[in-house]
C-alpha cells in the first residue's frame, strides 16, 4: 500500500525504522496488523520527498532544542527536579517531529527509478 495516496500500488518499499517496527509490534499485539507492504508509489515520490525533507528538518531542529535544554540544565540547575523537568521537556519536544513523521524508502537516492521498472505494474484506477 502506498503511504501517500493510500492505494494498493507498487512502488519503492518503505524502510523499517524503529517507529514502523514499534507500530507494527503494537498492531500485531492487538491483532489488527494489516500485513500491508508499505511503499511509496512512483507518482507520489515528489510528494514523499517533500514530506521527508520537512520531517528531517524538524528532527534536526528538535534535536538541537533538546541539546539546548540539556546544556541549560547542566549550567543552570543540576538537580533531580531539574533533571526530571529536562526529561519531560525533551520528550515533549521530540514528540513533535513524529507528527510530521515520514519514513525513508529504499530507493530514496534513485531520482528516476523508471528505467529499471521494465515490467511496469498494472495501474488500477
Ligand atoms: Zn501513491
Amino acid at each position: 500500500m502506498c503511504i501517500v495516496c493510500r492505494q494498493e500500488k507498487e512502488g519503492s518499499p518503505v524502510l523499517d525504522d524503529p517507529y514502523i517496527k514499534t507500530v507494527r509490534a503494537i498492531k500485531t499485539r492487538l491483532g489488527i496488523a494489516a500485513g500491508n507492504r508499505l511503499v511509496v508509489c512512483k507518482e507520489d515520490i515528489p510528494k514523499w520527498r517533500e514530506k521527508r525533507k520537512r520531517f528531517e528538518k524538524y528532527v534536526m531542529w528538535f534535536a538541537f532544542l533538546s541539546f539546548v535544554f540539556f546544556v541549560s540544565f547542566i549550567l543552570v540547575s543540576p538537580s533531580i527536579a531539574g533533571f526530571a523537568y529536562m526529561l519531560v521537556g525533551i520528550i515533549l519536544v521530540m514528540a513533535i517531529p513524529l507528527l510530521t513523521y515520514s519514513p525513508g524508502i529504499r530507493d530514496e537516492k534513485a531520482e528516476e527509478p523508471a528505467q529499471k521498472n521494465a515490467g511496469k505494474p498494472v495501474r488500477k484506477r
